[in-house]
Formats: C-alpha cells, sequence, structure tokens
C-alpha cells in the first residue's frame, strides 16, 4: 500500500484558523497586529522565493510584514543598524534574517544582535540555550515543522528508533533535542556515518535534512516508517527533496512531499511564534 501523504497545507489548517480567530479578538480588543520584519540580503532564488512566500501567506493572515531587501554589498555595520532600529521599534513583534548571508557578514553576529525576544526563528544563542536546557523559547520554525508534522501522524514518537541525516546548527542539532524531549531514541548521522543505509533501515522515523536531492533510496527504508523530507534543492528548475519520493512511498507508511511539505507549515510556524511574541508584547503593556 503506498505511503500516506503528509501533506503541509493539510498539517498547517488547524494552526492556520486558531490563529486566524486569535488575530481578530486581539484586532476588534486593540486594533493591533502582529508585526513581522523578515530581512534578506541579495538574490539567492531560493531564499528570495521564500522570503516572498512569507510575504504573501502573512499578509493573508492580518499580519503587518515589512521585508527589507538588501542588495548583496549591504556593509555588516548597516545590516547591525537596521536590526538595531527593528529591535526599538515597538510596531515589530519578530525580526527574522534569512540565510545565508554573503561571506563577508558573520551570521553569529547578526543572529546575536536580534533581540532574543524578536527572535521569532530561534537563531540566538539565549534562545537556542533554552532549548538545550529544555526551557520555553522560540525554536526554529523548520524544526518546529517537522515535529508538528509528526504529530499529524498520530504514532507514538517515545521509546521509537528514530534517524536524523544532518546536523547543522539550523535543522539537525535543534531537532535532535526536540526529539528527544519526546523520548525518541535518536540517532544522529551526518557525512562522516559509516554505513548510513544500514542505519537508516532500523528507523521508524527517519528525517533527511541533507540538501542531496534523492539520496534516500527505497532499500533505506522501513516498510511503515514515517519518512520527513527536509531537504529542498533545484533540479532542471524543479524542487526537490532529499528522498528519491517516487520509490520510497512504496516502503513508507507516512512520507512528506517535496515541495509542498516541510516548506508550508514552516512559514505557518514562523508566523505562529510571531503571534506569540505579539502576545508577550500586549500582555506587558
Ligand atoms: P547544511 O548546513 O548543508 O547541512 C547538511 C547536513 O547534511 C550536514 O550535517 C552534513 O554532514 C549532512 N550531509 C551532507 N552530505 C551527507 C551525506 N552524504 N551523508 C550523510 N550526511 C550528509 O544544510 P541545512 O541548512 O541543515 O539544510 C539541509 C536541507 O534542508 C537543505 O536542502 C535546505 O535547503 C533544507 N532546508 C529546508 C527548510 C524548509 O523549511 N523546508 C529550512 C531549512 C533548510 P556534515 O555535518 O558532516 O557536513
Amino acid at each position: 500500500m503506498p505511503a500516506k501523504l503528509i501533506k503541509g497545507d493539510k498539517v498547517a489548517a488547524h494552526l492556520y484558523e486558531e490563529m486566524a480567530a486569535e488575530l481578530k479578538d486581539i484586532y476588534e480588543d486593540t486594533g493591533l497586529m502582529p508585526g513581522l520584519a523578515v530581512i534578506i540580503v541579495g538574490e539567492d532564488p531560493a531564499s528570495l522565493s521564500y522570503v516572498t512566500n512569507i510575504e504573501k501567506r502573512s499578509k493573508q493572515l492580518g499580519f503587518d510584514v515589512v521585508v527589507h531587501r538588501l542588495t548583496v554589498d549591504v556593509s555588516e555595520g548597516d545590516l547591525l543598524q537596521l536590526i538595531d532600529e527593528l529591535n526599538y521599534n515597538d510596531d515589530v513583534h519578530g525580526i527574522m534574517v534569512q540565510l545565508p548571508l554573503p561571506e563577508h557578514i558573520n551570521p553569529h553576529v547578526v543572529q546575536e544582535t536580534v533581540d532574543p525576544e524578536k527572535d521569532v526563528d530561534g537563531a540566538h544563542p539565549i534562545n537556542m540555550g533554552k532549548l538545550f536546557s529544555d526551557e520555553k523559547g522560540y525554536i526554529p520554525s523548520t524544526v518546529h515543522s517537522v515535529m508538528q508534522m509528526i504529530e499529524f501522524t498520530r504514532q507514538p514518537l517515545y521509546g521509537k528508533k528514530a534517524v536524523l541525516i544532518g546536523r547543522s546548527n539550523i535543522v539537525g542539532k535543534p531537532l535532535s533535542l526536540l526529539m528527544l524531549r519526546r523520548n525518541a531514541s535518536l540517532t544522529i548521522c551526518h557525512s562522516y556515518t559509516e554505513d548510513l543505509p544500514e542505519i537508516c533501515r532500523e528507523a521508524d522515523v527517519l528525517i533527511a535534512a541533507t540538501g542531496k536531492p534523492g539520496f534516500v533510496k527505497e532499500d533505506w527504508v522501513k516498510p511503515g516508517a514515517i519518512v520527513i523530507d527536509v531537504g529542498v534543492s533545484q533540479v532542471d528548475g524543479k524542487l526537490v527533496g532529499d528522498v528519491d519520493f517516487a520509490a520510497v512511498k512504496n516502503t513508507a507508511g507516512w512520507i512528506s512531499p517535496v515541495p509542498g511539505g516541510v516548506g508550508p507549515i514552516t512559514i505557518t510556524m514562523l508566523k505562529w511564534s510571531t503571534l506569540e511574541a505579539f502576545k508577550k508584547s500586549i500582555a506587558a503593556g
């Protein structure tokens, strides 16, 4: 039997409705809208398309979203100054800086400049530290959406064998902490891992975040497993994931497509965190 599809829009639908209702109530009471500032530097096509989608989808839901499109030669100082202004702007509740940044800009310095209370994509070391120590803070939207997808399957995660391919700061590492929080027995793999297909075959939950198109093959997948594909690459002008979807869907129990999987929920989770920041700011007066 072919795998059940974990479609991003379907997973995000109830979150969207919940947020729309909350926003309506808050707007009727206060006349205020959540403000989201997105900063993009340069013309990376995948980043531009992601940011345009954030802009469109956030406006649809009633967010006041402003995209700051900076040229690739912007200085680090000018970028930090913009972030500082946004930190002090009371109409801005969330700030997201799209990566990658050009080589002359240090991403760590940039992420540390964003006010942790407005760091709705969980990139600031304070929010990363909170994730590490199981405290409430903002978590990266991508990993938040992977957890929503697993929840959507209604399959318990505790005690299950989970394999995560990828250990980056924005996907693999934070995701590993959330999986542990949910009591999965986790194996983290990377480019030095030996016998990767064999390790993957053990997985009840297999998550691929490598950026290698079609990397995960059908015979790497345990029958009935949940397979989540975080990878996004462009091949011949088309978006493709890390998983050989056409073949793996015949073996997996659940599978997320690319496009239409993690991507759409990621934007929803970014709005979710911005709404949280907005509500905190209202509560603080
Ligand atoms: P990254 O920083 O390049 O990390 C890739 C990871 O994959 C690294 O840990 C790397 O291992 C591992 N890897 C590479 N080749 C491998 C191999 N042959 N065998 C095993 N592991 C291998 O990428 P990222 O930022 O985490 O992003 C990963 C993918 O997710 C990309 O396609 C990106 O576009 C996508 N993404 C999607 C979203 C979304 O919302 N849909 C958001 C963020 C990222 P080493 O550490 O040993 O190098």
